[in-house]
């Protein structure tokens, strides 16, 4: 729920202003939007100084200690992280909950927010100086987390002397394009903190390219990056994943090693990964265990029963799991896969797809056929876990994680209840939803969220301070023309409800803006 912009009736102006004063326009837009940006960042970080203060009070009351004073918060603090408390653990952190309100009310994923918040915290502790320069619109945002990224790596010493040689450069230069001013910043922490420049890591950025170079700072070490366009890029991902989940779960690689193994596998010419489990790969000292007798071709020649065999030593099964598919979602019509019509599709993770290269991706693909208007049926609805089916219904309908501003794959994410379904909340696609796992997380354990759908399928999202956010504002009911978004007809009585609300909100909203334009107005008079 966001106001509109507030400057309408200066807008309308500019149609009378000569180029010459329109570009007085840009200087103070651009001079406001700075300012506007430094407030945003300070907000951010404040309310990530509350929600510390209140996880802190919560552990508190948690462990039944009656002092608050801060001493004792801060040994809670340490007795949290010590592993005391289960949801120290695993419950959202102060930070966490910030990201959450902070992603919710800019509408920008969890990574965005906590960009936010913690460009907020230099703002306001590390970097005051160059802050300023952003509150008076000498630089803008990009160029301040320009800043703040590249002197992530100084020691605090050196960024209090960094920030003071960087404001007084920026104060007494003319504004320089981008290039120029990462030089300029690049210099400075190369001359006064020389070890942060030595471990700064090289980014590759460019358009569909595919680079392996030596990682200068690591030697024995390279460095692949590259871009491509997105369904390449997703069946690169899907297959490497697919290759390092394909391994028994003994082998002892983590799963980013797996990963970048299975891409020299693929290099090698190889379509799955080699497990180096216990069982495929048998150490030399443990004489007692033929490579045959576990080889996966040669089943039979073992000891069908491991118990018995004497060896501890499980067999690989004929059908070996080393055999992975590369697994991706699309979600498309079934017109338009029959070729009836050229709808786009959607590639779970990455984004719209013209029809053909969908029909061409899901040729040879498993599909799975889903009718987005039907409802779960009487005998699953009371079962937790939604069928395989429900479950792509609901992710299929919804594009990404429904938690207002986030962009994680729904293909990826927990499909939860809004009514938990121990409040008897059924298990039906009126009551489910994607979240991925940290807004599921966010949801079931931050204080203060509530979530509920309305009876069209719109998700609803209240926050902590009680700010109200639609989650799905564009579903796969938008994106395929041909599936409605209920069955109920127009005149339908909840149908009219919701509009009767809807038209309320938006009567209220209105006047808020109004009121809020003509603040806005009086605080930021145009500059003639
Ligand atoms: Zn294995
Ligand atoms: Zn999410």
């Amino acid at each position: 729920m966001q106001s509109s912009a507030p400057a309408l009736a200066q807008m309308a102006d500019d149609e009378q202003h000569s180029a010459t004063e329109l570009v007085e326009v840009l200087h103070h837009t651009t001079a406001v939007r700075a300012a506007a940006d430094y407030r945003m960042l300070q907000a951010a970080s404040l309310i990530h100084d509350e929600r510390e203060q209140d996880h802190l009070v919560r552990l508190a009351a948690e462990l039944g200690e009656q002092s608050t004073s801060l001493a004792n918060l801060e040994r809670l603090a340490q007795r949290a992280a010590a592993g005391d408390n289960p949801r120290a653990r695993f419950g959202p952190t102060g930070l966490e909950a910030a990201i959450a309100e902070v992603g919710a009310a800019l509408t920008v994923p969890p990574a965005r927010a906590r960009e936010f918040i913690e460009a907020g915290s230099v703002l306001r502790h590390q970097l005051p100086f160059v802050g300023a320069t952003l509150g008076t619109g000498r630089i803008d945002l990009h160029r301040f987390l320009a800043v703040v990224r590249r002197t992530a790596l100084c020691t605090p010493e050196k960024l209090d002397l960094l920030d003071k040689i960087i404001a007084a450069d920026i104060e007494t230069r003319e504004p320089m394009s981008m290039t120029r001013f990462l030089a300029m910043i690049d210099k400075h922490i190369a001359t006064h903190d020389p070890a942060a420049t030595r471990r700064r890591r090289e980014l590759v950025d460019s358009d569909r390219n595919i680079s392996v170079r030596p990682d200068r700072h690591t030697p024995g070490q390279s460095r692949i990056g590259g871009s491509l366009p997105a369904e390449h890029a997703a069946a690169i991902d899907a297959r490497l994943t697919a290759m390092a989940v394909g391994v028994h779960g003994d082998d002892p690689r983590t799963a980013a090693q797996r990963r970048a193994d299975a891409l020299v596998a693929l290099a090698n010419g190889a379509g799955a990964l080699d497990c180096r489990c216990e069982t495929c790969t048998p150490s030399p000292d443990g004489a007692d265990i033929d490579p045959a007798d576990v080889d996966s071709t040669d089943v039979d020649s073992t000891d069908s029963d491991p118990a018995d065999s004497g060896t501890g030593v499980d067999v690989v099964p004929a059908d070996s799991p080393c055999a992975p598919r590369a697994t991706f979602h699309i979600v498309v019509n079934l017109s338009s896969l029959l070729g009836l019509d050229d709808d786009p599709a959607f590639l779970d993770g990455q984004g719209i797809l013209d029809a053909d290269t969908a029909r061409r991706l899901v040729a040879e693909a498993r599909r799975r056929y889903v009718r987005p208007d039907v409802v779960a049926e009487p005998q699953s609805i009371d079962r937790y876990a939604p069928s395989k089916k429900l479950a792509d219904q609901v992710r299929s309908g919804e594009l990404c994680c429904s938690f207002p501003g986030c962009n994680n794959s729904a293909f990826h994410a927990d499909v939860d209840h809004d009514i938990p379904f121990a409040q008897g909340g059924r298990t039906d696609p009126r009551n489910l939803k994607p979240l991925c796992r940290f807004h599921h997380r966010i949801k079931t354990f931050a204080a203060g969220w509530r979530d509920y759908h309305d009876p069209l399928g719109e998700v609803f999202f209240q926050s902590p301070t009680g700010h109200t956010y639609l989650g799905n504002a564009f579903t796969g009911h938008d994106l395929f023309a041909s599936v409605t978004r209920t069955t109920r007809p127009p005149d339908d009585p909840a149908r009219q409800r919701i509009d009767t609300l809807r038209t309320r909100r938006a009567t209220s909203i209105k006047r808020a803006d109004k009121r809020a334009m003509d603040r806005w107005n009086a605080e930021n008079p145009p500059p003639f």
